[in-house]
């Protein structure tokens, strides 16, 4: 059974201004712009402003009309941003698999996590006092099957919410809800389907699926399953790097096979360290020829798991090397991993032998901020200085 959570901070940057200014606590806190701004909108403003009719994405100026008494605030969006890493570092102690949708929101995919509490309610509310305790912050909480009611379901119950929708409730659930809470229902769908009214998620559902695909198109289709609570799409976990890799440039070129495998696994060993700091995985592995004439070629396998073992690196890398080297002088060599995930099977099982001693190798290299612990495959007869590093 799949298990998506859905985790929305409340009014976060106006509540991490009264976190921090407890005279503003109470009070109508609006921030994206002080008082006589004349192109800020509103970018997040406290439950307290939002009584008097301020939200946000609206202009400051309409905010002084609505709430003359508010405080305006420019914002502070870097110490938003540190804030927001805080709280990203308590998700991945609840799942490995995160996406962050935004400054302040996120889904957590908890699937096979379960067993970790007896019930969803005490899961959310671990993740929930877990963030207070870390940013002195409330966060409302939604776990349902899938993305869509997830966030439907933090959404319900702001702030300091915690709904939980189990399978078996989708449809109830959902069916009272107006049709501009489906995604990719805009105010103009929205228009359009209340002339064949259609109000709530459970008149959408009265819809064929052909009258939809007519209406819709393509997005009849999607319009169709939400409705019926159905959404497949899996929580993406995003990543920054596109790829991680090292290539080195010889002082002398090299043409030795034994030597180029060699200079590989140490290369290997950097790249595969760096990737394990990020907890990052690879599926695609690429290595990077350049002859002495300067013709250069890239050679990539993906694999069908993702990797971040160095003996799973080296094996792929030696490989493409071993198919593509020509029998000429090499004079740079390079090794990339893409197709980075922070997602891996492997992540759920740590304890395999190999992880421990990969785990051993870069605490203790990583202590000594350079390579103390090798693999046979980096030495070579003697230590050589042929090649000096590049990224
Ligand atoms: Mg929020």
């Amino acid at each position: 059974m799949v298990v998506i959570m859905h985790v929305d901070m409340d009014s976060f940057f106006a509540s991490i201004e009264q976190r921090d200014r407890p005279e503003l606590k109470g009070k109508p806190v609006i921030v994206g712009g002080l008082r006589d701004s004349k192109r800020g909108v509103v970018s997040t403003c406290s439950y307290e402003a939002r009584k008097y009719g301020v939200h946000s994405a609206m202009p400051i100026a309409q905010a002084v009309k609505l709430c003359p008494q508010g405080i305006f605030l420019p914002g502070d969006h870097s110490k938003y941003a540190a804030v927001s890493q805080e709280i990203r570092q308590v998700f991945y102690e609840f799942s490995p698999v995160v996406e962050n949708t935004s400054i302040d929101e996120a889904f957590l995919d908890m699937t096979g996590c379960e067993h970790l509490y007896d019930t969803f309610e005490d899961f959310g509310k671990a993740i929930k006092r877990h963030i207070y305790e870390t940013v002195s912050l409330t966060a409302s909480v939604g776990i349902a099957p899938n993305k869509f009611v997830a966030k439907l379901a933090s959404d319900y119950r702001k702030p300091d919410g915690l709904v939980i929708v189990r399978p078996s409730e989708v449809k109830d659930w959902l069916a009272p809800m107006p049709v501009n809470k489906v995604w990719g229902i805009g105010e103009k769908t929205a228009k359009a389907l209340s002339t064949w009214r259609i109000h709530t998620i459970a008149d959408l559902r009265r819809c064929s699926q052909r009258s939809l695909l007519q209406r819709f198109g393509k997005q009849g289709h999607d319009l169709y399953l939400l409705a019926r609570g159905i959404d497949p799409r899996p929580v993406e976990p995003e990543t920054e790097a596109k790829s991680i890799g090292r290539e080195t440039t010889f002082s002398i070129d090299l043409t030795e096979l034994s030597r180029l495998r060699q200079v590989l696994a140490n290369l290997v060993a950097d790249v595969g360290m760096r990737l394990r700091q990020q907890s990052l995985w690879g599926r695609t592995v690429t290595i990077k020829l350049r002859y002495s004439d300067f013709t250069t070629i890239t050679r990539s396998i993906s694999l069908p798991e993702p990797i971040n073992n160095d003996d799973d690196i080296f094996a792929a890398a030696d490989k493409l090397l071993q198919q593509h080297i020509q029998k000429r002088p090499l004079r740079l060599l390079g090794v990339y991993l893409s197709q980075l995930t922070s997602v891996s099977q492997a992540s759920l099982f740590p304890d395999s032998r190999r992880d421990k001693l990969t785990e051993l190798i870069d605490e203790l290299n990583t202590r000594y901020d350079r390579a103390v612990i090798y693999k046979g495959r980096q030495l070579g007869p003697r230590k050589s200085n042929h090649e000096k590093g590049s990224t």
